[in-house]
C-alpha cells in the first residue's frame, strides 16, 4: 500500500502558471513540472533569506524533507534552465490556510478576507473566479 503523502504549507500561491524560456527554437512538448510546494521551499531559502529550519517548520515539514523539496526545486530548474524547457506549475502535495480564487480573465490569483463584501477580483473587478485547488485530483 503506497504510503500517502504529506500536504505542505504553501503560504501564497505562484503568480504565475509557468515559465517558457524564448530566443530557442523549444521544438521539444516535455515540460517540467515545478511542485507549488517546490516553488515555495525555493522562494523561502532563496527569496526571502530564509534559514532551512525556520523555512521547514513554516511549510509543516522536517528539516530533512525541506532540504529534499529545495533540492528537488533547485534540480528542476536547472534543467530546464540547461535544457530550455518549459516550466509548468503543478498543484503537487500543497495545502494553503487561506481559501484562494483564480481570475478567469486577468488570471491573477488572490484572496478574498472576511470583513470584504465584495467577491470579485481586486486586479481586473471580474466576476468570473473559479478557487484554485488540486488540479490532480
Ligand atoms: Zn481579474
Amino acid at each position: 500500500m503506497p504510503r500517502r503523502r504529506r500536504l505542505r504549507k504553501v503560504v501564497a500561491p505562484p503568480i504565475f502558471s509557468g515559465y517558457k524560456p524564448y530566443g530557442t527554437n523549444c521544438e521539444s512538448d516535455e515540460t517540467i513540472e515545478l511542485l507549488y510546494e517546490e516553488y515555495e521551499a525555493l522562494k523561502l531559502a532563496d527569496y526571502d533569506h530564509m534559514n532551512h529550519q525556520d523555512a521547514s517548520e513554516l511549510m509543516g515539514v522536517s528539516r530533512p524533507t525541506f532540504a529534499r523539496i529545495y533540492k528537488s526545486a533547485r534540480i528542476k530548474i536547472a534543467r530546464a534552465l540547461v535544457e530550455a524547457k518549459v516550466i509548468r506549475m503543478v498543484y503537487g502535495n500543497a495545502w494553503m490556510d487561506k481559501k484562494w480564487f483564480i481570475c478567469n480573465d486577468c488570471h491573477s490569483r488572490f484572496t478574498i478576507p472576511k470583513s470584504v463584501s465584495k467577491k470579485s477580483c481586486p486586479i481586473c473587478g471580474s466576476e468570473n473566479k473559479e478557487t484554485l485547488k488540486n488540479q490532480n485530483n
